[in-house]
């Protein structure tokens, strides 16, 4: 639509594609979204990015939105009134919920809505469901880190600030994270750092666009970060650079620590990596002996069967050294959508009651069934990468999906896809028709981000606000206001205003969001947790003078391998992960022609040398197998993977990577193996 700007109405609001959370300003004609220009957000100080400027808004209008319910009758979807479906669906879990009782049902949460949406949400599961089955994709994300962080900080969340450590600090230890493309204006950042005498350590096993600025990049195997951090602080502390006073006044578990990483030497540890000693004793060195210096990290680090055991290793290497509860330094991990973090802030966890309230404690239980006024089921629930399996074994009957789409994202596609047939009763509240969405019974429509008002928390932990730009599309109503009346028609009756008053109603049962309301989040801008009273300005860096825990708790970690390695028959180590311009699932970006125009399909990179082997170029069309199937999609050579490993992305349902990765998990976690797998290469003729 062409338009005079002038003639536009500005709504401050918040991107909805990655957790950096940068604040844009929708341009509004006509009830109609026509442009999205950057704001001077705390996180991205005047920057979009490709995904913010162009692909955050197209997808509000694209005439594919679904409008109105619709119910599956004989095979197909026929429109439905909303008092049809939602009588449908009380009915049926409620059905359910007698016949097998409440731990039968289940739901997952969506990490692109608001906080708000995501507190009803699991409120409805918990109270109307009588289940803490409830889970949001973190779990395949970022699970580790909530678990690993909050093991050993007491905490499991970003310790700084973005602009704290990408600013005036000495040294950037970055792994696991290909910033640029998974957070890119993050990514600026980290670049702007750099050219402003900042040194960066990057860690990972791909020639990552960041390696350019980079002072040393230690090309690391997939798969073997903890042997790496082990023999890291294997030299900190042979060389005398730990700092002992730190240790001894904030930390424990540290001499199980140090007897263990003894064994970790650097030439050791190079065999494991694949990598030389030298660049483990200068990586540890510089890291060690500079003033302010963060670790910022991301799936490379968590999407492990040692996921965990990863995060717990950044905690150990940041402790070892000091650098932890002060400026410039921390434990850093890009989250990775708009708000997993909230959604996991909120309770969307079989483990957490909102606000990371433990479901295993009977006082958390007594406190919230006094505040919902109901009992509660104290059972600890199952995560959704426990729930599919146990929907295949007849125990899971009822699922209901709230903007996720686990065909495309879990991995061994065809189990997930068993698991959906499975079920007795499938409910999916989505924007588009997914591939999950077409396994449903009812598929509600959901409202986008610029239809709505509500707050993001972003992976800083600031608490920032959406603002209603359009009116939703055709009839669909607000997603807080479909959960309340499932809620209600089941018997738990459930009714909220605004989102506000949804607001109000999590800092009265949240400590450490009792200082949050969105009165003060528009007079500030944005508020970070904890904020644990009205007159708390909030916290922008976590375990100042104590840990969240009391003690920071350093762990004794071995390094173990990854579940499925290469060999004869698999020979190529494949890791998946993001590229720039598509957004997970493509269901938003993939609405705005000119991004479909740069990035219109899968591809796996490929060393030179194994593609000049295995008689591939540039540009084929290869097939991609491993034990659990096979996939088509397109070589890109070059020298970004080292040889005998590729990288595959995971955005496209053409060569839908996730029909071949692994399915084996991280026992604490539950997080999916994504990074490693055993994958055979041949051109397609
Ligand atoms: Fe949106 Fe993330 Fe890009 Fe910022 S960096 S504009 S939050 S996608």
């Amino acid at each position: 639509q062409k338009f005079r700007k002038w003639a536009t109405t500005k709504i401050r609001t918040t991107c909805p594609h990655c957790g950096t959370g940068c604040q844009v300003d929708l341009l509004v004609k006509n009830n109609v979204i026509v442009g999205a220009e950057p704001a001077d957000g705390p996180a991205n100080r005047n920057l979009l990015c490709v995904k913010g400027k162009f692909a955050s808004y197209k997808f509000v209008a694209s005439g594919d939105r679904l409008t109105t319910p619709l119910i599956k009758r004989q095979g197909q979807f026929v429109p439905a009134s909303w008092d049809e479906a939602l009588t449908l669906i009380a009915d049926k879990f409620t059905a359910l919920k007698q016949n097998y009782g409440g731990n039968s049902l289940a739901g997952f949460s969506c990490s692109r809505s608001t906080n708000e949406d995501n507190y009803v949400f699991q409120k409805m599961v918990r109270t109307a469901f009588g289940s803490n089955n409830v889970d949001n994709c973190a779990r395949v994300c970022h699970s580790a880190t909530v678990h690993g962080l909050a093991h050993t900080l007491g905490s499991g969340a970003m310790t700084n600030t973005i602009a704290d450590i990408t600013t005036d600090v000495d040294v950037i230890l970055l792994i696991g994270s290909n910033t640029t493309e998974a957070h890119p204006v993050i990514g600026s950042q980290i670049r702007q750092a750099v050219q402003h005498g900042t040194k960066l350590i990057v860690i990972d096993p791909r020639k990552i666009d960041l390696t350019k600025n980079s002072t040393m990049h230690l090309q690391a195997k997939a798969g073997t970060n903890v042997a790496l951090i082990n023999g890291m602080m294997n030299v900190i502390i042979r060389e005398g650079l730990a700092d002992q006073d730190f240790i001894a006044k904030r930390t424990e578990g540290y001499t199980a620590m140090r007897e263990l990483v003894a064994d970790y030497t650097p030439e050791k540890v190079a065999k494991i990596c694949e990598i030389e000693p030298e660049e483990i004793i200068n990586a540890a060195r510089l890291y060690a002996k500079a003033g302010k210096a963060p670790i910022i990290y991301c799936l490379g680090v968590t999407e492990h069967s040692t996921g965990t055991e990863g995060v717990m290793s950044m905690s150990n290497l940041a402790m070892l050294v000091g650098k932890i509860g002060r400026p410039g330094c921390g434990v850093n991990p890009l989250r990775g959508q708009n708000n997993v973090q909230g959604a996991c802030d909120m309770g969307c966890s079989p483990f957490d009651f909102p606000g990371y309230q433990k479901v295993a404690d009977s006082k958390t239980i007594a406190k919230f069934e006094k505040a919902w006024a109901t009992k509660l089921n104290p059972q600890i629930g199952l995560t959704s990468t426990q729930v599919l399996p146990a929907a295949t074994r007849g125990e899971i009957k009822g699922l209901y999906i709230f903007g996720e789409d686990p065909i495309v994202t879990d991995p061994d596609t065809s189990h997930v896809r068993h698991a959906l047939e499975s079920l007795d009763f499938l409910v999916v509240q989505e924007l588009f028709m997914t591939e999950t969405a077409a396994y449903a019974d009812v598929i509600l429509p959901g409202i986008s981000f610029a239809e709505k008002d509500g707050t993001f928390t972003n992976t800083e932990r600031r608490i920032q606000r959406i603002r209603k730009a359009v009116a939703p599309r055709g009839g669909a109503r607000e997603d807080y206001k479909v959960f309340c009346e499932v809620a209600t028609r089941m018997g738990y009756s459930m009714t909220y205003d605004s989102p506000s008053q949804i607001m109000a109603e999590i800092a009265q049962v949240v400590p450490t969001f009792a200082g949050v309301n969105y009165k003060r989040l528009d007079i500030l801008g944005s508020l970070q947790w904890p904020c644990r009273s009205l007159d708390d300005p909030g916290t922008p860096i976590m375990h100042v003078g104590q840990f969240s825990r009391g003690r920071g708790l350093f762990m004794a970690i071995p390094y173990k391998p990854a579940k499925e390695l290469p060999d004869a028959t698999y020979p190529y180590l494949m890791s998946t992960g993001r590229m720039l311009y598509q957004y997970n699932t493509r269901a938003m970006t993939g609405r705005t022609a000119g991004i479909n125009k740069l990035a219109n399909h899968s591809y796996i990179e490929i060393n030179y040398e194994d593609a000049n082997r295995l008689g591939i170029k540039d540009g084929d069309k290869v097939q991609v197998s491993s034990r659990r199937g096979k996939i088509q999609t397109y070589a890109a050579v070059g020298d970004q993977v080292m040889q005998s490993s590729v990288f595959m992305t995971f955005h496209f349902p053409d060569g839908n990577v996730n029909e071949i990765t692994n399915p084996v998990f991280d026992d604490i976690a539950i997080i999916p193996e994504y990074k490693v797998c055993a994958v055979a290469i041949e051109p397609v003729k």
